[in-house]
């Protein structure tokens, strides 16, 4: 019997912060207080530790300064790219397209968009999460306002073709004349495959990022907006972050998210192979050993299109309940997800696992292990033991076979 370990595996719900970014916020609580906005020299100090941050994302994006804009989360980044744009954009027109498998933060917005006149498109997926193209494609038209489709999917990781879109998009407004923007909720993408907007995201005009996915602060988002798109702000007061987000900055918030992003794009490949190295051992364990499993992701790890974050497997135990298992793989000390936890505060089964077309019964026994650089081999061979024996316990109560 193994000695009872404590096993994170919830990463894609949020993630353990950075020391580095607890004793960066902590230093910015206690001697960098000073409001951006003051003219004296304790303004000036916390400005400057907030331009530091700021030129932090730059880096990961490819962009200059002004391009990029503090949010209060990825949820309000998401908010800001489809009500702004819908709102300035309404007179060039009323469509918008997505995907079904977004997160709420995308797909809400859209109802109430719907509901207010404009017209969304939703993009479907294959089974394992793969976005349709050819619908894709035939979806734009001269009305399109904004295409608007995930980097990677929070509840099966597959990679989106954005890149390609972006292609596509900018194809297709030099030949109609048209400006379609394309926006990226990259919330789930960010620190695990390259986003920037000079090489792999090229053509890409909107980049939204949250800070805990990447073990920075919860309640920091940020936005890449491209220079000279005009988006009507969501919060409007003060005219802060160039009048996009007005608010006085969250200066802990931001000097945590800047060291978050440093340490992740300083060691970018060293993470996502420690990551990738932790979902290939459950994954080639859960194939070789358990019998009536479906793996809904992509089955290889990269960051091309069509392929899995490293950062997330999941997998449907059949003949089980996911909530029956994560409670017992609890009481071993594994934290894992059914679904996306973000939204679990909805119940319901999941509207991405349904999109992909999984029966209800391949839904329930879904489970999403989600992986960070922290993950070792050690961890992945008592997680495995356990998840058998979860399994296992279960359909014999439940005479399953
Ligand atoms: N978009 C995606 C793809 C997510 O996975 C999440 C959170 O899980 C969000 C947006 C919301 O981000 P935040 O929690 O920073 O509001």
């Amino acid at each position: 019997m193994s000695e009872k370990m404590s096993v994170y595996l919830d990463n894609s719900a949020t993630t353990r912060q950075y020391d580095q970014v607890t004793d960066a916020m902590a230093e910015a609580m206690r001697d960098f207080f000073g409001n951006p906005s003051s003219l004296h020299r304790m303004g000036l100090e916390a400005e400057k530790k907030v331009r530091a941050a700021r030129k932090s994302l730059t880096g990961a994006f490819g962009c200059s300064e002004e391009e990029v804009i503090f949010t209060s989360c990825g949820t309000e980044a998401d908010n800001t790219v489809l009500m702004g744009a819908a709102s300035s954009r309404r007179r060039a027109g009323k469509k918008i397209i997505t995907t079904a498998v977004e997160h709420p933060a995308i797909l809400e917005p859209a109802r109430r968009l719907e509901s207010m006149g404009y017209q969304v498109e939703y993009i479907g997926v294959d089974k394992n999460c793969r976005l349709n193209m050819d619908h894709l494609r035939a979806a734009i038209t001269d009305d399109t306002i904004l295409i608007s489709v995930m980097g990677v999917n929070n509840e099966a990781g597959t990679v989106m073709p954005v890149s390609e879109i972006a292609r596509f998009k900018d194809e297709y407004n030099k030949a109609n004349g048209t400006q379609i923007w394309l926006h990226s909720d990259a919330v789930q993408a960010f620190g695990k495959i390259p986003v920037n907007v000079k090489k792999q995201w090229q053509g890409v005009d909107l980049i939204s990022v949250s800070g805990h996915k990447i073990h920075g602060p919860k309640g920091m988002g940020a936005l890449y907006v491209r220079k000279g798109l005009n988006i009507e702000p969501f919060m409007i007061g003060g005219g802060q972050e160039r009048h996009m987000r007005s608010g006085t900055e969250n200066t802990p918030g931001i000097i945590g998210f800047g060291t978050a992003c440093d340490l992740a794009v300083a060691n970018f490949e060293g993470r996502v192979a420690a990551m990738a190295a932790a979902r290939q051992y459950l994954l080639d364990g859960i194939k070789a050993e358990l019998k009536d499993v479906l793996i809904n992701s992509p089955e290889e790890a990269g960051s091309e299109a069509g392929l899995c974050c490293p950062s997330v497997l999941n997998v449907s135990f059949l003949g089980t309940r996911g909530e029956v298992i994560l409670h017992t793989l609890e009481q071993d000390g594994i934290y894992v997800s059914t679904g996306s936890a973000c939204s679990s505060n909805k119940k319901g089964r999941s509207h991405v696992l349904a999109a992909m077309g999984l029966k209800d019964k391949e839904i329930e026994g879904a489970i999403r292990f989600s992986f960070s650089e922290f993950n070792t081999q050690a961890e992945m061979e008592y997680t495995l033991e356990k998840v058998k024996q979860a399994v296992t316990r279960f359909r014999r109560l439940g005479s399953f076979r």
